[in-house]
């Protein structure tokens, strides 16, 4: 049966585009990964807008083009191993998945937990691990990551997640006080250091945690 919604997918990924988006696995991803699965009822008809939208909890689905800037600055690769930190609607979790070899992502919230299971179960995601919890700890038990993403903002960088990096790996986290932040990529080298840069100002919810805001 066709996709009624396949039309304003691939128009999904042509706005993305036009955010600077240019990597074209990427840009697939988002053309095929059915956002409106991810979404509540209450949003459907907004899915394929370029915009963030509420799914409850006081928590959102990002903007689209952010999402998948996320994964072409992290330059996901077919066989990394890739942490999320922030769940949420499980939407970014999917485009992760189609691009890399395995994801663990971490939820604080259980009801969204509960949503984005069923969400990436519906749609036969097989490589996908899924912990409620606090993931400003990360998740060490499939620790070390070659990709770590962030969705929420922290006032620094949890020393936990770079203690999970695997050398040669890459961090995305928005860095910055609870109103205005700047997407900062991390950087472990072999050699173990880390380097920081900036990459664009951006507006997160709070990551909320031991080594991120309190509760
Ligand atoms: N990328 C998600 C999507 O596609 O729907 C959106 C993520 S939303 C902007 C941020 C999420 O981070 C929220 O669901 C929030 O509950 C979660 N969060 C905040 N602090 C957290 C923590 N310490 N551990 C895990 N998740 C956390």
């Amino acid at each position: 049966m066709p996709d009624p919604f396949a039309r304003r997918r691939r128009r999904l990924a042509e706005t993305v585009r036009g955010q600077g988006v240019s990597d074209p696995r990427v840009l697939q991803a988002v053309a095929d990964v059915p956002r409106h699965r991810f979404v509540p009822g209450a949003v459907l008809r907004r899915a394929y807008e370029d915009a963030a939208l509420p799914i409850g909890f006081g928590q959102t689905i990002s903007q689209p083009s952010i999402q998948a800037l996320y994964l072409q600055v992290l330059e996901i690769g077919a066989g990394d191993r890739v942490l999320e930190v922030g769940t949420g609607s499980g939407y970014q979790t999917a485009l992760l998945a189609a691009l890399s070899a395995n994801v663990y992502s971490v939820e604080r919230i259980p009801q969204l937990a509960v949503r984005a299971r069923q969400a990436l179960d519906e749609l036969g995601h097989r490589n996908v691990a899924l912990l409620t919890g606090d993931g400003t700890v990360g998740w060490s038990r499939y620790a070390p990551y070659d990709a770590i993403l962030v969705a929420a903002a922290a006032p620094d960088v949890p020393h936990a997640l770079v203690d999970q990096l695997a050398p040669g790996g890459r961090l995305l986290i928005p860095l910055g006080d609870q109103h205005t932040q700047t997407l900062t990529l991390v950087r472990r080298t072999a050699e173990g250091v880390t380097e920081r840069e900036p990459v664009i100002a951006c507006v997160f919810v709070p990551l909320i945690g031991r080594f991120g805001w309190p509760e």
